[in-house]
């Protein structure tokens, strides 16, 4: 893929996003830690998958950058411009840049509504062609996603799992964005429809240099999809690396536990799975020192203790472990 290192289009530094909880009667409230202290940088023309298990936060990154979710804390920076704290009428100018896929299709999309109107809509929101020319941008959009045009006069629920992921996507294209966040794109289809919306993907970033950040926990598909990699847990980054390296020299120990559920391209060779102990602890009463500690097989006393900081150990792999400290 095109990546362009020179160009960084969006960047998180030390993001945070917290939600206030309530109390029960005679209870306490308290605060969940979603995201803390993320710092992560998309380059022009490359595919970033964010991995880690469910409720780790990744979601909630990803709306925050977008500022569906507003941040608590850091700065998020759209191709330079510091767009953290922007009116609402200015980040919505914005949002024309970055665009989002969702998960579930159907749940995304009106279902009053039918799949031209929607695409249309997007269009007049930001004010874009006269009606006509609407109509001729949704139609283009529809066979860029490999659909016809009659799926224009369709409700979404006349369509597959697969179809209404592309409209998804048509309805993110319309825009013309830069970036697209991919809030765990493939998960709710089959595995044959995952492969063309994934090949998908990849053609239309070809053609229009687009730049992904693709949020999953299939790990395969991550592998596949994406030039570098960030893992999270709890809130925190805790490993990044471009794809091959990450794979071939994963240095954090819930990396390590991630990977291992990967199957090796080489049937015979046979690889042991890490299985970790325990839940994911609550992100409202997360661990003291590394949020890792209470599963790490690696950890020592000194891990419940002190925080370990973002640190790159080879050049643009960077871990947060005090085994590398
Ligand atoms: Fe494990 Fe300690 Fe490293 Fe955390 S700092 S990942 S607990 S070894």
């Amino acid at each position: 893929m095109n990546t362009d290192k020179k160009n960084i289009v969006i960047q998180a530094e030390d993001v945070c996003k917290y939600f206030p909880v309530k109390g029960g009667i005679g209870q306490p409230g308290g605060i969940v830690k979603a995201v803390d202290g993320v710092s992560i940088e998309l380059y022009a023309g490359e595919t970033y998958g964010l991995v880690g298990e469910s409720g780790c936060g990744k979601s909630t990154l990803g709306r925050t950058l977008i500022r569906l979710l507003e941040p608590t804390g850091g700065r998020i920076l759209l191709n330079g411009t510091d767009i953290s704290s922007i009116p609402k009428e200015e980040m919505r100018q914005m949002r024309q840049k970055v665009q989002m896929v969702f998960q579930d299709p159907y749940t995304s999309l009106n279902p009053r509504k039918r799949v031209g109107d929607i695409l249309v809509e997007a269009l007049t929101i930001h004010k874009i062609g006269t009606k006509a020319e609407r109509i001729d941008i949704a139609m283009k959009t529809l066979e860029k996603v490999g659909l016809l045009p009659e799926h224009f006069y369709r409700y979404p629920h006349e369509l597959s799992g697969g179809q209404r992921q592309r409209i998804g996507l048509a309805r993110a294209l319309i825009l013309n964005p830069q970036i697209i966040i991919c809030d765990e794109p493939v998960s709710a289809l089959d595995v044959s429809i995952q492969a063309q919306i994934i090949n998908l993907l990849q053609s239309l970033q070809k053609e229009g240099n687009l730049s992904y950040l693709f949020i999953a926990h299939d790990m395969s598909v991550v592998k596949y999809i994406s030039d570098r990699i960030g893992v999270m847990y709890l809130g925190h980054l805790v490993e990044e690396a471009e794809t091959d390296e990450l794979f071939d020299h994963t240095l954090h120990p819930y990396s390590e536990a991630l990977l291992s559920a990967v199957p090796d391209t080489n049937p015979h060779v046979k690889k042991e799975r890490i299985m970790l102990d325990g839940d994911l602890p609550s992100p409202m009463n997360p661990p003291e020192g590394c949020p890792f500690h209470t599963r790490c097989p690696k950890a020592t006393p000194e891990c419940s203790k002190r925080k370990p900081k973002v640190q790159e150990i080879r050049p643009g792999h960077k871990v947060a472990c005090l085994l590398f400290e």
